[in-house]
């Protein structure tokens, strides 16, 4: 018997008109290439999301069009997203960090009609142009002041486009089934792969960040997304903080820098941020320098890689921010799991072994871990094995492919290997391709870096798997040293002893003014492997 409940379509459209009806009036603060402080409110936001959805159908965008954008976190992105997902089209957020050739990969495979483009990515564009096959022309997101000449055809200014158009739009009824959103993996192996969100996965995805366990976004409260708007939908607080109408600070080009970070978070008192552990790197080390305080900040969540101690304790210790840790992945919107504030009632000590756990999964995502067979191992916290997901917000099959992504008995490969304890909490011990094989036996190269990280005048460490004559691969550490600081390889190994199994030590220490980072400001292992591969095997 079916149940007699209304079947009303989860859309993002209904996060746009929740929030017009009921938070019409909260602040959207903007940095844009060419304005340090735009300030509007949710009803202008969406009457702008208006004209451009008038402007876009009158370019003549059909139905399912993927409509590409490459921008930093601003209030025109925030436009864009709405004005493209709401009408049917999909919003193609790309990463202007990928290598151009990858860029053109990625516009090519999903065929963009339209691109969205900041003023600073206009000779990235013209550069493939003749290449592109599928775009019909290019919208450069500024005003008439700040366009910058170009070659480029079919070229207009965001402002003068809306300009043109009254913001008298009906949105279509929309099914829930239907794309809203695309973004493509980074691509650490074989090309970039495309992940299609439906308007259903995002908004079951939005009310999953929201839950008092997870980011717990209030109204009264004032979020920074330091995790870019063409990463995974900047992880949905796009669509959390209208949903519940709090303020959303968007930090435009400006993500890498502590000193703007620092001024955002005191002027627009801020109480939650988003980022990965780069990001706070840069903030705490200004906040360090310049002895400013972030008072208002309650909450800063880090995810995309491992965040160390030493972050979770300055933050803590000097600025009275907790740290939640939090994992994801493109292919699961992104939210996996998150670490909730633990400290309320465990002993601090005992809590630190915690929350350098990845966290518990929210409702709406199903974990287990598995052994090569694919046979489920327990969760005890000791038996590790391939993390495996599903829930509702989880890649089915990548954009385009002909096959499904899933294993035959219906569950998502995140290509991370984890243990999962009797409390459900998560460790991310490696990803597959990283871990390290030592005469067959496996050590975690995450946990040889998180130690790494807590030593004196370290700024950044990674650990590899470099190929070795008798155990056929070896750990090796390279590190990089914090500005004027010196370091000693010797000593640096030397601080691993007792700590470690013998074999799990590093063969050498590397010390390096820089490492290799992802687009996505993870470290590039695949750059580092190739880089030593024969350091310790000629
Ligand atoms: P890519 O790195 O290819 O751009 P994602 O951004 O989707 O892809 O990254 C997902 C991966 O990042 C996860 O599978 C995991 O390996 C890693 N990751 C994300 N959050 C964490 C975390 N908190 N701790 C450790 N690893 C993490």
């Amino acid at each position: 018997m079916n149940g007699m409940m209304m079947q009303s379509q989860l859309t993002l459209t209904g996060i746009m008109q929740h929030a017009l009806s009921n938070s019409p009036n909260s602040e959207i603060v903007s940095i844009t290439t060419d304005n340090s402080q735009f300030r509007y409110t949710y009803k202008e936001a969406f009457k702008r999301s208006a004209q451009l959805a008038q402007a876009l159908a009158r370019l003549g965008a059909n139905n399912g069009d993927r409509i590409g954008t490459l921008a930093w976190n601003d209030h025109r992105h925030f436009e864009l997203y709405y004005a493209t997902s709401c009408s049917g089209f999909v919003c193609h957020t790309i990463n202007p960090r990928l290598f151009p050739e990858q860029i053109h990969y990625i516009v090519e495979h999903a065929e963009d009609r339209w691109l969205f483009i900041d003023p600073m990515f206009v000779p990235l564009i013209e550069k493939m142009v003749d290449r592109l096959n599928s775009v019909e022309g290019f919208i450069v997101l500024t005003d008439r002041a700040h366009m910058p000449q170009s070659t480029l055809h079919n070229y207009y200014c965001y402002e003068e486009l809306l300009d043109n158009h009254s913001g008298d739009f009906h949105w279509p009824e929309l099914n829930e089934q239907s794309a809203a959103a695309l973004c493509y993996t980074s691509g650490t192996t074989g090309n970039p792969k495309g992940v299609l969100y439906s308007h259903r996965a995002m908004t079951l995805h939005t009310y999953g960040v929201l839950m008092p366990d997870v980011f717990a976004i209030r109204r009264d409260e004032a979020i920074l997304p330091v995790v870019p708007m063409f990463h995974v939908n900047a992880w949905s607080i796009p669509y959390a903080a209208p949903a519940v109408g709090a303020k959303l600070v968007l930090p435009g080009p400006k993500m890498g820098c502590g000193e703007t970070l620092s001024r955002l978070i005191q002027q627009e008192s801020v109480t939650i941020a988003a980022g990965v552990p780069t990001v706070w790197l840069a903030l705490l080390k200004y906040l360090r320098e310049s002895g400013e305080k972030v008072s208002s900040l309650n909450r800063v969540v880090v995810g995309g890689s491992a965040c160390p101690w030493s972050i979770m304790e300055e933050f803590e210790e000097k600025h009275g921010v907790y740290t939640h840790h939090a994992w994801g992945m493109t292919e699961m919107s992104p939210l996996g799991t998150y670490n909730a504030r633990i400290d309320e009632y465990l002993p601090k000590n005992e809590a630190k072994a915690l929350r350098l756990k990845q966290g518990r999964a929210g409702f709406g995502v199903e974990m287990r871990i598995v052994d090569p067979l694919g046979s489920p191992l327990p969760h005890d916290g000791i038996a590790f094995g391939t993390l495996q997901v599903r829930g509702p917000w989880v890649c089915e099959r990548y954009y385009k492919a002909e096959e499904s992504a899933l294993t035959v008995d219906g569950w998502f490969d995140t290509g991370d290997v984890a243990t999962i304890d009797s409390l459900g909490y998560l460790t991310i011990t490696d990803r597959t391709k990283d871990v390290i094989k030592s005469g067959g036996e496996w050590i975690s190269s995450i946990e040889l870096e998180n130690f790494a990280i807590t030593l004196d005048g370290v700024a950044e460490a990674a650990v590899i798997g470099v190929a070795h004559e008798k155990w056929a691969e070896r750990p090796l550490l390279i590190v990089v040293p914090e500005t004027d600081g010196k370091l000693e390889a010797k000593q640096i190994l030397a601080a691993f002893h007792g700590r470690f199994a013998k074999w799990w030590i590093p063969d050498d220490c590397i010390i390096t003014s820089e490492i290799p980072h992802t687009a996505t400001g993870k470290i590039s292992k695949k750059d580092l492997r190739q880089q030593f591969a024969q350091h310790l095997w000629p």
